[in-house]
């Protein structure tokens, strides 16, 4: 049996998490809390990490540090999880759904403009695949139409754009360290803020609307409500987790390339039949997943029932947000779908997590050609 993922598990996690039970210090904000958002910022570039308890609460915490209006609009793909748009809704605000590019799935930047109105606010890009979007044009647009720019890079920890981490280029980053994410703490994130002004009021989120991590840093005496807040501050026990994996992110990064790099050069042949994803030149990627995209609806599905007999696990996602019914009862698609649907139809994902062995890509190229037709 060939899973589609395995959570990430490098060797030194339980280690650690005793060590934070000894520290006698289990709720956030300790040793491990410090280290992980100081590693990030460092390695990053970022002026200011916050570990949270999910990719999603961080996008609720950016989304309300955006301090929405009723009715004000915010841009999104279509393609992605649920949590990018419920963001917007908590937040007070309208999510407008526009196309992507079908190259890589991503917000088509081409797109945006025209789906700018007197009430938008925001643009919130995914980095699907870990991918980075068109930063540099999406980027430029924002600051002609003054918008801020929320990125949800929840799948694109360690990837770059033109030399830039994925998260540290818009108004705030989002990373996700979910079990089904390349670093993990269980469940778990990371808030990004660019400008040093959102610091204080994140951080008065994160901690039920008092200043307590004022009060710990010691630069007051005594804590107290200040503003509405929430529970956004995770456990030391899951940044514990996670340390281990930052001790070794290059090679967790180096080791699901390698298996990506084996995917693509044993399918690049194949493109007359699928499709397999382009990288643009101005992106490293993390290898987050590696999918392909078939003829149809149905030939994926007889696809996927194919790899699941042979003992290969791969999956789909995701259903267009515009037209599930919350997309219906919340927002609006701007412009043409030509690609979100289509192709949301067609792509698969194949197993891909940190250990995943050469033989074990080769056999699910081999099912890939079976699967077509290819005579080996
Ligand atoms: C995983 C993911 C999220 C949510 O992250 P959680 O940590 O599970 O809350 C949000 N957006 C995208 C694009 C994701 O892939």
């Amino acid at each position: 049996m060939i899973p589609f993922n395995v959570p990430i598990h490098v060797g030194e996690e339980l280690k650690y998490i005793e060590q934070a039970i000894n520290n006698r210090r289990i709720s956030g904000d300790g040793e491990f809390t410090r280290k992980c958002s100081r590693w990030i910022e460092k390695r990053f570039g970022a002026q200011k990490v916050l570990l949270t308890t999910s990719g999603t609460s961080a996008l609720d915490m950016a989304m309300m540090l955006c301090g929405l209006r009723a009715g004000d609009e915010v841009i999104l793909p279509s393609f992605t999880f649920s949590s990018t748009a419920t963001s917007i809704i908590l937040g007070g605000g309208v999510p407008v759904f526009v196309d992507i590019r079908p190259d890589t799935m991503n917000i088509d930047e081409k797109k945006i403009e025209a789906a700018i109105t007197d009430r938008t606010r925001a643009i919130m890009v995914v980095h699907y695949a870990g991918v980075s979007c068109a930063m540099d044009e999406i980027m430029s647009i924002a600051a002609r139409h003054g918008l801020k720019v929320i990125e949800d890079a929840a799948q694109a920890f360690m990837s770059t754009y033109r030399g830039r981490a994925c998260g540290t280029i818009g108004d705030f980053g989002c990373y996700s360290f979910h079990e089904t994410k390349n670093y993990s703490m269980g469940e778990g994130g990371a808030l990004l803020i660019r400008d040093r002004e959102y610091n204080e009021r994140a951080e008065v989120l994160r901690e039920k609307g008092t200043n307590r991590s004022k009060f710990y840093r010691g630069e007051i005496d005594k804590y107290t409500w200040i503003d509405f807040g929430d529970s956004y501050l995770p456990s030391e026990l899951n940044a514990a987790y996670l340390w281990a994996q930052l001790e070794r992110a290059d090679e967790v990064n180096d080791d699901r390339l390698r298996s990506w790099r084996r995917y693509h050069d044993g399918l690049k042949a194949l493109t007359d039949r699928i499709e397999i994803p382009s990288v643009p030149e101005d992106c490293r990627h993390n290898a987050h997943m590696f999918w392909i995209k078939l003829r149809d609806l149905e030939e994926r599905t007889a696809f996927i029932d194919h790899m699941r007999a042979l003992g290969i696990g791969c999956v789909f996602h995701y259903v267009p947000l515009h037209s599930a019914p919350a997309g219906l009862k919340y927002g609006r698609f701007d412009g043409v779908d030509e690609y979100t649907t289509r192709d949301s139809d067609r792509l698969v994902r194949l197993p891909m997590w940190y250990g995943l062995s050469d033989d074990d890509v080769d056999r699910v190229v081999e099912a890939v050609k079976k699967f077509l037709g290819v005579t080996l």
